[in-house]
């Protein structure tokens, strides 16, 4: 597959976002008086994968080890701006308010950060003339070749592998031990905003000010409560004596829970 691509500032994609965002975008975010969640999940961790298996890689670079019961998981924490309808950067000419600041992912869109998911244009906001032939060059055979694209893909992958350390004492600060069990949704927090700025603060300076991995063998970070909408799902993390917790429909007043389908029995 080939795609050539021209942004073609339609803003179709600042609209309705859960927007993933560094922990220092993420400060600046709050500072501005936006909205900032932070969204959890976790994977069953038995056993360290094949080095070619690149999407489990890509988990594994971007979460941390912990528990649940007996269970060792890896718990993967995205901290994102949240907003129903234009961001509260657009400017009523579609032109981005914070453009020099905006955040990563902003620069990286169209195009995918996890390494296994495949870029496909009509999976994406853009309208039909942004893939007009005989714009740059985005994808030549499937693969991205735009090479500021690819190193912003780069720094992105880089930070969010560095900021997993931090991401865990920002839990911990916040007593946040719940989360979704990965593929089925994420559980949403939201601590009120005076709280995340001082968590987010603090955890800052567990980032090695070089954005390096730390070489040190990995801790655990603490138990985890596992929560799904699936009573099945919750029965088999009982059977494993990990501590399973059933979501319903019912408002929980300490976390929402975002599901990617339908509950089953
Ligand atoms: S920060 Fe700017 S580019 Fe990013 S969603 Fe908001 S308006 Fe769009
Ligand atoms: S939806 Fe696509 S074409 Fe429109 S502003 Fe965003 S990146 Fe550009």
């Amino acid at each position: 597959m080939d795609v050539d691509f021209a942004c073609t500032q339609c803003a179709k994609c600042c609209h309705d976002l859960r927007l993933p965002l560094t922990i220092d975008e993420a400060i600046d975010w709050l500072s501005r008086g936006g909205t900032v969640e932070l969204l959890s999940e976790a994977m069953p961790w038995l056993g360290e994968p094949p080095p070619e298996n690149t999407g489990a890689a890509h988990k594994r670079r971007r979460s941390f080890a912990a528990s649940s019961g007996e269970l060792p998981v890896r718990v993967a924490v995205i901290v994102a701006a949240a907003f129903s309808g234009p961001c509260p950067n657009l400017l009523p000419d579609k032109r981005c308010g914070i453009y020099p600041e905006r955040p990563l992912v902003c620069r990286i869109y169209p195009a995918e950060i996890n390494p296994s998911v495949k870029f496909e244009p009509r999976h994406k906001a853009c309208p039909p003339d942004a893939w007009a032939n005989g714009s740059s060059a985005l994808v030549r055979a499937g693969r991205l070749v735009d090479a500021v694209t690819m190193e912003l893909i780069e720094r992105s992958r880089q930070i969010d592998a560095v900021e997993v350390a931090a991401k865990a004492h920002l839990c911990r600060a916040l007593g946040i031990d719940r989360a979704a069990i990965s593929n089925e949704g994420f559980v949403v927090h939201s601590p009120d905003a005076g709280s995340l700025l001082n968590a987010l603060q603090a955890a800052k300076y567990s980032v090695p000010e070089n954005h390096s991995v730390s070489a040190q063998p990995e801790s655990s970070h603490g138990d985890w409560r596992l929560v799904s909408n699936r009573r099945a799902s919750v029965a088999a993390l009982a059977a494993v004596a990990a501590h399973g917790e059933f979501v319903g429909d019912e408002p929980n007043s300490s976390f929402r829970y975002l599901s990617f389908g339908d509950s089953a029995a």
